[in-house]
C-alpha cells in the first residue's frame, strides 16, 4: 500500500499532479479543498461552516477538517492507497492522521513537496481565479493570508516528516509532465 502526502503552498500544483499520481499508482485522491467546495456547492451544513473560513483565506478548524478526512478515508476500505492533497495542514492534523492510519495498520509512505516561489504562486492563483471562479483566488489579500497561514501553521510539518525520514522535495516549476516525472522518480526510488 502507498499512502502519499502531496505537500506545498497554495497554487503549487498539488491537485494537478495528484491526478497523474493517482492514475499511475491506482490510488484514491482525497483533496480536502475539493471536499469542502463540493459541500459548499450542495449547501450542506459542513459547506456553510467551511465557507466562512475559506472565504477569508483562513484554515477551517482542525476538528471539522479531521472528522471530514476520516469519513472520506472510511469510504474506501479496499483502496490500494491514498493521496492526501491539502491535508494535513497543521501539526495536530498530522499527528491525528498518523494515529488514525496506525489504527488501521496503515502509515504514510512519504510526503512529496512541490517547491514554487511565492511570487510565481500569487500570479498562478490570480490566473486560476479568473478561470475557475474560486473567490479565494481573486483577491491578493486573501491569497496573502493563505500563504501566511501556510508559513505559520503548515510549514512546521516539514520538520515533522523530515524527522520520520519521509520528506522529499521536488522543483515544482516547469512543464506539467516533467514535474510528474520528478514525482514518479521520488516515489519509485523511495518505496
Ligand atoms: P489551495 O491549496 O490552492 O489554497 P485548497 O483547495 O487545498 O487550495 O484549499 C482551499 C481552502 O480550503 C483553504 O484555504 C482552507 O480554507 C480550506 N482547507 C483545505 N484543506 C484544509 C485543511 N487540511 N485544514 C484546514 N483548512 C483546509
Amino acid at each position: 500500500m502507498i499512502n502519499l502526502i502531496l505537500f506545498g503552498k497554495p497554487g503549487s500544483g498539488k491537485g494537478t499532479q495528484a491526478e497523474f499520481v493517482k492514475q499511475k499508482y491506482d490510488l484514491v485522491h482525497i483533496s480536502t479543498g475539493d471536499v469542502f467546495r463540493f459541500n459548499i456547492s450542495k449547501n450542506t451544513e459542513l459547506g456553510e461552516l467551511a465557507k466562512s473560513y475559506m472565504d477569508k483565506g483562513d484554515l477551517v478548524p482542525d476538528k471539522v477538517t479531521i472528522k471530514m478526512l476520516e469519513a472520506e478515508v472510511e469510504k474506501f476500505p479496499n483502496a490500494n492507497g491514498f493521496i492526501f492533497d491539502g491535508f494535513p495542514r497543521t501539526s495536530t492534523q498530522a499527528q491525528i492522521l498518523d494515529d488514525f492510519l496506525n489504527s488501521k495498520n496503515m502509515s504514510i509512505s512519504m510526503t512529496i513537496a512541490l517547491e514554487v516561489d511565492e511570487n510565481l504562486l500569487i500570479d498562478r492563483l490570480i490566473n486560476r481565479g479568473k478561470d475557475s471562479g474560486r473567490t479565494d483566488d481573486q483577491d491578493k489579500s486573501k491569497i496573502q493570508n493563505r500563504l501566511d497561514e501556510y508559513n505559520k501553521k503548515t510549514a512546521p510539518l516539514i520538520d515533522y516528516y523530515k524527522s520520520q525520514n519521509k520528506f522529499f522535495e521536488i522543483d515544482g516549476i516547469g512543464e506539467i509532465n516533467d514535474i510528474s516525472n520528478r514525482i514518479f522518480d521520488v516515489i519509485d526510488k523511495n518505496l
